[in-house]
């Protein structure tokens, strides 16, 4: 089996499962139970959010809250945010090609009476800078943007537009951090707010974090014991957060070269796929290296992958995470792609662990597609 799909979700690490068995046999007690059992989970929790805090490099203002995964913390910090400044404003923007976790969000919040403004993408799918300036006044209270786009991999200017944010001391800036940890190095003291799913860095599904410059400022939308700052109630699940945290670890320790394995084996790929006629490469050339898209005009992306799934090599669609939703041809439909090319586009995402043998019989199952697809191929879009 070659494991094309790591955008969708990633293998957990061994030693994160063993943690998760380990904490949930020996260390199974509540944080917040008063007895000494308790009492050491707690600490163990206090020292995770510690780590967690050295792992991604984060100043002294910032709270680690533990979610279960990105969509939560982005719905905590979107409607936590936007309902905690509404005094002040009521101006939210967004751009068109956010994942649905926030998208959905900003369109809840719109229908509860804020005013919604999407920011334009270039053709690149880049935020628009001069779209951002033109939409930013008095009114604007929260900005979002993911970091990486889970679809094409374009990095978004997220240094640029935290500069531009700093004129508007009233916005809180929120990133969607989900596809870029551990891939694409950010300094993440610019931003007010940042997403993570465990699951997309080799860690547990159903688990993640929000990073909040001084969580206490969010009004919560999840209401009951007042765990987690009182911003996510609900019993803390130790075993959980602590495997993020191993997870994380590891992905911090490995980062550099770990970025340098992707970006050597994303641009084998891309310069072997880049051979074939007719075959596009949506992805631009500055994108995360782990993350190509690429579309066969003329034949359905439903086919490819199961095209690539008779030699056992799993791969995407768009993107696997939002797919039972169109709100994916969203996405590419705003970067200014044709229908076409969106019916027919696949998405590879590469792991670093990724071996030379699996990129070699991934060649040759491509060339094998290629050739039974080819006379389908629109060379007029
Ligand atoms: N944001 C982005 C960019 C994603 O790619 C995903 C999932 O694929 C999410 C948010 C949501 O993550 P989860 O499904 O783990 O909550």
């Amino acid at each position: 089996m070659i494991y094309l799909d790591n955008a969708a979700t990633t293998k957990p690490n061994e030693d994160v499962i063993q943690s998760y068995i380990q904490m949930n046999t020996q260390y199974f007690f509540n944080p917040n139970s008063p007895h000494t059992a308790g009492v050491k989970i707690a600490h163990l929790i206090d020292k995770a959010r510690d780590n967690i805090k050295q792992y991604l490099n984060l100043n002294d203002k910032f709270d680690i809250i533990f979610t279960s995964g990105a969509t939560e913390s982005n719905n905590i910090a979107l409607q936590g945010m936007a309902q905690a400044k509404k005094r002040f404003g009521k101006t939210i923007l967004t751009t068109k090609i956010e994942h649905p976790s926030v998208l959905e969000t900003m369109r809840t919040l719109e229908e509860q009476g804020f005013n919604l403004q999407y920011i334009n993408t270039l053709e690149n799918g880049k935020l628009d800078i001069t779209s951002l300036k033109k939409l930013l006044n008095d009114d604007v209270v929260l900005v979002t943007c993911m970091h990486v786009n889970n679809i094409m991999g374009q990095i978004q200017p997220i240094e640029e537009i935290s500069n531009i944010l700093k004129d508007y001391p009233k916005v809180h800036f929120h990133v969607d951090g989900v596809q870029g940890f551990g891939k694409v190095n950010l300094n993440i003291n610019l931003v007010d707010s940042y997403s993570l799913s465990a699951h997309k860095f080799h860690g547990l599904k159903g688990s993640g974090i929000l990073a909040f410059k001084q969580a206490k400022t969010i009004q919560p939308i999840i209401f009951g014991g007042g765990q987690e700052y009182g911003i996510r109630s609900g019993t803390v699940n130790a075993p959980v957060n602590i495997a993020l945290t191993k997870a994380m670890r590891q992905m911090d320790a490995q980062m550099d070269s770990n970025i340098k394995l992707l970006t050597e084996k994303g641009k084998e790929i891309r310069q072997f796929i880049d051979q074939y006629e007719g075959v596009l490469i949506n992805s631009p050339i500055d994108a995360a290296p782990y993350i190509l898209n690429v579309s066969f005009p003329g034949v359905k992306g439903e086919v490819l992958v199961n095209a690539f799934s008779k030699y056992e090599i799993y791969l995407s669609t768009t993107s696997a995470c939002s797919s039972k939703k169109s709100s994916h041809n969203e996405t590419l439909k705003a970067m200014g792609l044709s229908n076409i090319i969106i019916e027919g586009s696949i998405r590879i995402s590469i792991a670093p662990d990724l071996t030379n043998e699996q990129i070699e019989a991934f060649k040759d199952a491509f060339d094998k597609v290629y050739n039974e697809v080819k006379e389908l191929l629109k060379y007029e879009l």
